[in-house]
C-alpha cells in the first residue's frame, strides 16, 4: 500500500492509522451444509488493493462461490496484502498467520506477493502466492484448490459487483502502476508503470454503480493526474460521443453521471488547472487529494517528485480564487534522509502558507529496496517524532481555524451512519476513511446513502456538530 498516498488527517491524534482492512461479508449468511465452496476473504493496504478484492470476489462470485464470515468455516482463505510500508507487511505476515492457524489453506496475493520467498519463508505451506493485479492467478488457484460448484442457473452477482465499500459509496480505480520513480517508493517495482483503463470502461463501471445507488465516486490510481498518458489519451466510445483518455475529459464526464465525485492521488500538473471550474460549476466536488510529502525545493529534488513544486503555492492561491470552497487535503514526509532543521522549517513555513484543510504526516520510513535510503544521513527516531508533532501542531491550528469558519453555514452532508438519533455523514470537503465527520442531529427521517443539508452551530479541528435542516 502506498501509505504515503492514504493520507491520514488524524495522523497525529490517531495512533491506529495505517493500512484499510476489510474483510468479506457474505451476501447469504450460514449456507446450507453442501451448498457451494465458501471463501474467506482478508482486504489490507490502501482503496486499489481494495478495488482489487472487489474484483477477485466478484469473479469468485460469478462463478458460484459462497463467502464464509469466519475463517474456520471456509474452504479456502484468501489475503490480499500490503507491502509498502515494512509495518504494512507486518500486518500482512499476521493476517496470514491468522489464516494459516485458523484454517490452513491459504493463498496469498496483493503487494507482498510480488516478493513471495519473504512470504514462503515464513509459510512454506501456503496453496499460492500471486503478485499484485493477478487476478486471473488467483481465481486459478481458488479453482485448484477447491473447484466452483457448477450451477448454470446461478444468478448471485449483482450488476455493479461485488463492493466491500457501503453501499452508498464506492472507489473507482482508473489505472494500474505508476511511471514515476519517486525515491522513497517502491510502488513501480511492485504494480510496475502507469496502465491506463479505456475511459468507456471506466465511465461504464460508474454508470452501473450509480444505477446501483452509489452516491459517491472516488476516484483512485497511483497517479490520477497522468491518467490516459501511457495510451495516448486514446479514444474510446462512450454514448454517443468519443471520449479521450485524459484527466480532464473523464473528469467531466464522470461529472455527468450524478453522483458526487472526488478525486484521489492528484499531483500538481499544470493541466489540473483545467478542472477547477469543473469544481467552481459543482460538476464535481472541490475537493483535491494531493500528496505533496514536502515544500522544500531540496528536499523534494531529492524525493524525485513529479510536477512543478516550486510554484504551488501560486497554483492554489488561483485555484481558490476560482472556487472558494475548494477543500485540499496532502500527505507529507517528516525525517526524510538528511532533512536538516532548516529544510523542515521551510516546509512548516509553507504550510502556514498554503493553510490546507486536511494534512497527514508520516515519519520516514526505510523500505527495503527504495533509493532514498542511501540518500542522506538518516534522520533520528527521535527527531522524526519531534518534527511530525510541532508539523502537527501548526496543522491543528489551521484546521480548526478554517473549520470554525463554517460555523453558520449550511453545507451539504451524505449520511454515512444513524445513530442514536444522530446521523454521521461527511461534507464535500470529507472523504470516507480520512478526513472529518459531520454529526447531525435530526427530526425528519434519514437514512444512509441520503444527501440532505446540515445547519452547522459547532467546529472541531476535525469534526463539525449541527442539525439536518
Ligand atoms: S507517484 Fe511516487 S509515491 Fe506515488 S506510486 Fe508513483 S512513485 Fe510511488
Amino acid at each position: 500500500m502506498c501509505l504515503f498516498h492514504r493520507s491520514h488527517a488524524r495522523a497525529a491524534s490517531d495512533p491506529s492509522n495505517g493500512p484499510m482492512t476489510a474483510t468479506a461479508s457474505p451476501t447469504s449468511p450460514g449456507s446450507a451444509p453442501g451448498a457451494a465452496p465458501k471463501i474467506s476473504f482478508v482486504s489490507l493496504g490502501c482503496p486499489k488493493a481494495l478495488v482489487d478484492s472487489e474484483r477477485i470476489l466478484t469473479h469468485l462470485r460469478a462463478e458460484g462461490y459462497e463467502l464464509a464470515r469466519r475463517h474456520d468455516g471456509a474452504d479456502v482463505v484468501i489475503v490480499n496484502t500490503c507491502g509498502f510500508l515494512d509495518s504494512a507487511k507486518a500486518e500482512s505476515l499476521a493476517a496470514i498467520g491468522e489464516a494459516m492457524a485458523e484454517n490452513g489453506r491459504v493463498i496469498v496475493t496483493g503487494c507482498m506477493g510480488a516478493q513471495p520467498e519473504e512470504i514462503r519463508e515464513k509459510y512454506p505451506d501456503l496453496l499460492a502466492v500471486t503478485g499484485p493485479q493477478a487476478y486471473e492467478s488467483v481465481v486459478a488457484a481458488v479453482h485448484e484448490a477447491v473447484p466452483p460448484a457448477h450451477d448454470p442457473f446461478l444468478d448471485l452477482v449483482p450488476p455493479q459487483g461485488i463492493k466491500l465499500t457501503p453501499r452508498h459509496y464506492a472507489y473507482l480505480k482508473i489505472s494500474e502502476g505508476c511511471s514515476n520513480r519517486c525515491s522513497f517508493c517502491i510502488i513501480p517495482s511492485l504494480r510496475g508503470n502507469l496502465v491506463s483503463r479505456p475511459a468507456a470502461d471506466v465511465l461504464r463501471e460508474a454508470e452501473k454503480l450509480v444505477k446501483a445507488g452509489v452516491k459517491e465516486l472516488l476516484v483512485v490510481s497511483q497517479d490520477t493526474s497522468a491518467y490516459g498518458v501511457d495510451i495516448r489519451y486514446a479514444e474510446s466510445p462512450w454514448r454517443d460521443r468519443q471520449v479521450r483518455a485524459k484527466f480532464y475529459d473523464l473528469t467531466k464526464e464522470l461529472g455527468e453521471l450524478g453522483a458526487w465525485v472526488r478525486l484521489h492521488y492528484v499531483y500538481p500538473y499544470p493541466h489540473v488547472d483545467e478542472v477547477i471550474p469543473l469544481m467552481a460549476e459543482g460538476k464535481v466536488l472541490p475537493y483535491l487529494d494531493m500528496p505533496l510529502q514536502h515544500a522544500s525545493p531540496s528536499v523534494l529534488k531529492r524525493m524525485r517528485r513529479p510536477g512543478n513544486q516550486e510554484r504551488q503555492l501560486d497554483r492554489i492561491r488561483s485555484w481558490r480564487a476560482t472556487c472558494p470552497d475548494l477543500a485540499i487535503r496532502s500527505t507529507f514526509i517528516v525525517g526524510f534522509p538528511g532533512e536538516t532543521e532548516a529544510e523542515f522549517e521551510e516546509l512548516l513555513a509553507w504550510l502556514q502558507e498554503a493553510k490546507l484543510d486536511r494534512v497527514g504526516c508520516f515519519e520516514y520510513e526505510p523500505v527495503a529496496g527504495a533509493t532514498a535510503n542511501a540518500l542522506g544521513d538518516p534522520v533520528p527516531p527521535a527527531v522524526k517524532a519531534e518534527r511530525k508533532r510541532r508539523f502537527m501542531e501548526a496543522q491543528n491550528g489551521i484546521a480548526l481555524r478554517l473549520q470554525r469558519a463554517k460555523v453558520g453555514r449550511r453545507l451539504a452532508m451524505i449520511v454515512d451512519a444513524v445513530e442514536g438519533g444522530v446521523a454521521k455523514g461527511r461534507s464535500k470537503a470529507d472523504a470516507p476513511e480520512i478526513d472529518g465527520t459531520v454529526h447531525a442531529a435530526f427530526r425528519r427521517p434519514v437514512r444512509v446513502g441520503d444527501i440532505v443539508t446540515v445547519k452547522i452551530d459547532r467546529a472541531e479541528a476535525y469534526d463539525l456538530y449541527g442539525t439536518v435542516a
